[in-house]
């Protein structure tokens, strides 16, 4: 019965030091009951006429008892405590009233009444209770001096002495056993919960020195107690910063009472600690503190706050591109005109004077337009594009031939090109962007003090460890592009924002801010990876890395021929509903030695070719025009004479998916504004295979 009530854990109020109390009363109750029933035989067997009267005090004590165990089970445990030692001091009371006074042997039991008093209410309880017991001895005393007391029946034998006091002393004996017990059983708890938190909870001192830790601390920092007990809480804070903001803490410590801090793990890394503190209550100037490692979600936070810049950065990119595609048509018309006409010019012109230097600058400056437009156009482009494999390193190559002219001669130029570099598949054209781009941007920022450009190719082969710090790569063999320049380099607020379209510190006239964006997207497409390492005057890295082509690299690149090809009086049927365009196209062509028809509208030029088929050697349309579209022309064109080659022409390349060309016949796709030479090329292409 007594364990029972002991861990009657149903009814135990949940609060921690009121259940110890409680459960503490309970027990008292119990060996209450229990001295009662030792009292009752004892007494009855010493002195049968007795019976009676101690068998009423027995009965009353026991039906006090069970309410006062009721009360305590309902939470009242001072109420419950207040009377069982009220109801023991009015029994005693009782007793010594009716046999003796103050000679009764009960009179004794008045110092377990004491002590009950302490152990259930502390010090101040046994001072009051002592205080009461000895106001009842006085009364008692004064009772018999003055004669009051009721005759007494009772006389205690030594023998009866004698129990009263064993009983006595085995009532406090089994009640200070009971209290340790009930004591030691609730620190045990609390000692457990600190021993097994998940949490690091340790104490400072006053003087800020690490006083207790328990084991999650050491889990948590490494730290075992034997090695950071005694020293200061500072030294385990890892970051200048962070001890800063310690000191802030300590020095203002209002309402807020948590903080962030990173600690020294004993391995050297950081642990990010969200830490609560309070004043430990009764030990001067002790803090408690309560310390969660937070490393992991701050890590996710700032994953995912990655992650969110990399979505804005993409949809950026997405509308730069739904503009250029909208705006690359009409513009690419334009500069058709424009540079067609001024190729025109530069013939009709005196080769040297100052009408052939501005007509050159006309074509200079188109040339750069039709940059521009390109580069925007990169995004615009779908991952639908034609990518074939490809030997980066012909490209590299190639690339830095073209660019060693335009970088300066204080720029020292080092490559260092494995030419077993594994094919990768791309669009090739793509990727001597890429290479242009990295290297204009390196030998701009060498363009004031001169300095080393070096730029490597080769294979990289990443495991999956490597892969999964690199995504999107997998682990697997992979090509990898490096150019590093030794050039002013950047602080962190420009590296922050080099793929930002747009986005240049370069002067008015200098830069686009479209290089690197480029060049992103570029990667981006090919499922590649760009990383840039730069410091302010230290110079810049950045490498590109391509997944290697899984098919062997077979096919080698014809070269581009410098001069236009010529015709040889070939017929040409020119469809483009662009006046301006048709006209500059029909001039340059006439003057390579073609002989050409013109139509700005689809449906005429239908009709005049079905007229006599065998009129026209070749067809050649705008892909963008009112009522038709060139992909829908050329089929028709087909669709009459199967053995016509018919080549399209585009300001805008994204807007016909490659396989719609094959379907409809076409033979070849030249983008807008064409170099002469790519477009005559194109064309004897075109006349040359179906001649075959
Ligand atoms: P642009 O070259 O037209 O300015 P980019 O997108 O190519 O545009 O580059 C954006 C910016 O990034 C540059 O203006 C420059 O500040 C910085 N940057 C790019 N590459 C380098 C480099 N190799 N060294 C120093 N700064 C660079
Ligand atoms: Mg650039």
């Amino acid at each position: 019965m007594i364990s029972d009530s002991l861990h009657g854990r149903s009814a135990l109020p949940s609060d921690p030091e009121t259940r110890a109390s409680t459960r503490l009363l309970l027990a008292f109750l119990w060996i209450q009951l229990a001295a009662f029933g030792v009292y009752l035989v004892s007494a009855v067997w010493v002195d049968r006429s007795t019976a009676g009267r101690v068998l009423f005090q027995t009965a009353f004590a026991v039906a006090v008892i069970f309410v006062l165990r009721a009360m305590a089970l309902r939470g009242w445990v001072r109420a419950a405590g207040v009377g069982y030692l009220a109801t023991a001091w009015l029994l005693l009371g009782a007793s010594a009233w009716t046999g003796g006074g103050i000679h009764n042997s009960a009179t004794l039991g008045f110092l377990v009444v004491v002590f009950a008093a302490g152990l259930l209410f502390g010090r101040r309880g046994a001072a009051i209770m002592g205080a009461v017991v000895i106001l009842t001895a006085l009364g008692l005393a004064l009772a018999e001096q003055r004669h009051v007391l009721p005759p007494s029946r009772i006389h205690n034998t030594p023998l009866q002495i004698w129990s009263d006091v064993a009983v006595y002393c085995l009532l406090i004996i089994a009640f200070q056993a009971l209290a340790t017990r009930v004591r030691r059983s609730t620190e045990d708890r609390y000692g457990q919960v600190v021993e097994r938190a998940g949490d690091a909870i340790f104490t400072l001192s006053p003087q800020g020195t690490l006083a207790a830790v328990n084991p999650a601390f050491q889990r948590m920092t490494g730290w075992p107690p034997e090695e950071c007990l005694g020293k200061p809480f500072t030294e385990l804070i890892a970051s200048v910063d962070g001890q800063g903001r310690w000191r802030t803490f300590l020095d203002d410590r209002g309402p807020r009472q948590s903080l962030e801090l990173p600690l020294r793990h004993r391995n050297g890394q950081a642990v990010v600690v969200e830490l609560n503190l309070a004043p430990v209550a009764g030990r001067d100037g002790d803090t408690l503190a309560v310390g969660r490692d937070v490393t992991e979600r701050r890590e996710q936070e700032q994953r995912r706050a990655r992650l969110e810049g990399q979505l804005r950065q993409s949809q950026k990119l997405e509308a730069v591109g739904t503009l250029a595609g909208g705006i690359a048509h009409d513009f690419n018309n334009v500069l058709t005109a424009i540079m067609g006409h001024a190729h025109l010019l530069q013939e009709d012109v005196p080769p040297k004077g100052r009408a052939a230097e501005r007509v050159a600058e006309i074509l200079k400056a188109g040339a750069r337009a039709r940059d521009v437009v390109r580069q925007l156009l990169t995004f615009a482009r779908s991952q639908g594009q034609p990518r074939a494999l490809t030997r980066f390193q012909d490209v590299v190559l190639e690339a830095v031939q073209l660019l060693r002219a335009s970088v300066p001669s204080s720029v020292q130029m080092e490559t260092n090109i494995d030419p077993d570099t594994p094919g990768v598949l791309a669009d090739a054209t793509q990727l001597h962007q890429v290479t242009v781009n990295l290297v204009t941007n390196a030998a701009d920022a060498m363009r004031d003090h001169g300095g080393r450009l070096t730029l490597s190719l080769g294979r990289l082969q990443l495991d999956s460890h490597a892969a999964a710090r690199l995504p999107p790569l997998e682990p697997g063999p992979h090509v990898r592009l490096r150019v590093s320049d030794t050039g002013h380099g950047m602080d962190p607020g420009v590296l922050e924002r080099v793929f930002e379209p747009f986005f240049t510190t370069k002067p008015l006239g200098h830069g686009t801010g479209l290089g690197l964006a480029v060049v992103h997207t570029i990667v981006s497409d090919h499922h590649g990876r760009i990383a840039v390492r730069s410091k302010p005057g230290e110079g810049t890295t950045v490498e590109v890395i391509l997944p290697q082509a899984t098919q062997p690299m077979v096919v080698a690149e014809a070269a581009t021929p410098e001069a236009p090809l010529r015709g040889n009086g070939e017929r040409l049927l020119v469809v483009d509903d662009e006046t301006a365009v048709l006209r500059v196209l029909a001039e340059q062509l006439q003057r390579l030695g073609y002989r050409v028809r013109t139509s700005t509208d689809p449906e005429e030029a239908l009709e005049t070719f079905s007229d006599d088929p065998d009129e026209f050697d070749l067809a050649i349309t705008d892909l963008q025009m009112p009522r038709m579209s060139g992909v829908e022309l050329a089929a028709r064109f087909i669709s009459v004479r199967a053995d016509l080659p018919v080549l399209l022409i585009t300001g805008n390349r994204s807007a016909v998916e490659p396989h719609v060309l094959r379907a409809a016949g076409v033979r070849e796709l030249v983008d807008k504004p064409f170099r002469l030479q790519d477009l005559s090329r194109a064309i004897r292409t075109a006349l040359e295979t179906s001649a075959s």
